[in-house]
């Protein structure tokens, strides 16, 4: 059985930047095991690619030279680096640089393309049952990533990544059919955008909240995790807010007619949020274990990262959000290591 000092499970934006930070605090790469099933950046590789993101250029660059070991000023002729600041960018712009980065960890740390199945302690270790052998490791980072929502329904689904991919749906024959989407999020905006450019018969929006749109400030963004941004935000100020376009309806959840607009649906897209990706089971323990909110302890070694488990944050006027995006798991870890190194099992 191999051991090591840390393992980092997951090999998506978060675990990405785990491994970076592990790097740059002194941790050597000998030490430090990586398992993931594909090495591929996790969902924002396989999944998410083709989504305008959130997410403005100069952020997602300063995440980029966060970390001393991403070594990022070695390849300045990535596409991002040519991209407007201010704005934001089709998600593969950063899955680019971060594919490359993951290429040159995969040379110094040891990797496991595999999944982890079970975790287990015992005498201040932790044993990682792969699906193919066991590793062992003082301490743990979990970076396994979450998957949409769903809910139940007798209507045939269109699953988010192909809503969210606008040449996965255009390969759909949605032409007089009347598709409806839950959710008035990002992901909802960007799935409504992408239906009506194309040729579906009709959209009709089932929503619970008013749209919510993120305001920056001095010294902060209200509704920074939460709000509308840069060009989703346009489109719903133009179209929810706004005018309609004639293909949209819009139904609150609550309405009386709400089932029946349902039924009127031929498919149906769920954009309602994000839950923990398969649970990793942890030994001896039948339910999930919480982790906690603020610093990402799940147990002694044992610690979550990433968009599985987010960082609970309040800004100055006491809204409670949770932290979700690339450049807050990096900073969060900025704050949380230095406990997890001294947090063993
Ligand atoms: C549509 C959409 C748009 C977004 N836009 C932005 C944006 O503009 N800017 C931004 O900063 N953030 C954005 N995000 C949020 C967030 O940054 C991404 O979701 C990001 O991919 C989350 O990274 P992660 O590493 O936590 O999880 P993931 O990317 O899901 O990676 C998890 C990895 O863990 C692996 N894994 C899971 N289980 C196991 C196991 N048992 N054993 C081994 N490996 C395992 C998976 O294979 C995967 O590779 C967006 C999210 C979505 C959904």
């Amino acid at each position: 059985m191999s051991q090591f000092a840390w393992c980092v499970v997951g090999a998506g934006p978060a675990g990405i930047s785990a491994i970076g930070k592990l790097l740059d605090a002194g941790i050597s790469a000998k030490q430090i095991a990586w398992v993931d099933p594909e090495f591929n950046v996790g969902d924002i590789g396989a999944k998410w690619y083709r989504v305008n993101g959130n997410t403005k250029v100069k952020t997602l660059k300063r995440f980029l030279s966060h970390c001393k070991s991403f070594q990022i000023e070695q390849v300045p002729d990535f596409s991002i680096y040519s991209l407007n600041d201010e704005k934001s960018c089709l998600l593969e712009h950063v899955v680019e640089p971060l594919y490359w980065i993951t290429q040159h960890f995969l040379k110094r740390v040891s990797s496991f393309k595999e999944k982890v199945c079970t975790l287990a302690n015992n005498n201040h270790h932790w044993y990682l049952e792969l699906e193919h052998q066991t590793l062992i490791a003082e301490q743990v980072i979990l970076a396994t990533g979450a998957t949409p929502k769903t809910l139940p329904t007798n209507k045939t689904t269109i699953p988010l990544e192909v809503a969210l991919h606008d040449e996965k749906l255009n390969q759909l024959d949605l032409s007089n059919q009347t598709v409806g989407v839950y959710g008035s999020s990002h992901s909802a905006i960007v799935a409504m955008k992408n239906l009506l450019n194309g040729k579906v018969k009709k959209v009709i929006n089932f929503y619970r909240q008013p749209t919510k749109y993120a305001v920056c400030l001095q010294d902060f963004i209200l509704f920074d995790n939460t709000g509308l941004k840069d060009y989703a935000a346009d489109w719903a100020r133009e179209h929810i807010d706004g005018k309609w376009p004639d293909r949209l309806e819009r139904v609150h959840c609550s309405s009386e007619e709400k089932d029946s607009k349902v039924e009127q649906c031929d498919f149906l897209i769920f954009t309602i949020g994000f839950e923990k990706r398969d649970e990793i089971k942890v030994s001896p323990y039948k339910h999930s274990l919480p982790y906690n909110e603020s610093n990402g302890i799940i147990a002694p070694g044992l610690f979550g990262l990433g968009i599985a488990y987010p960082c609970r944050v309040v800004d100055p006027l006491g809204n409670v959000e949770h932290d979700v995006g690339m450049n807050k798991f990096m900073c969060h870890l900025d704050h949380v290591l230095p406990i997890w190194l001294q947090y063993k099992a």
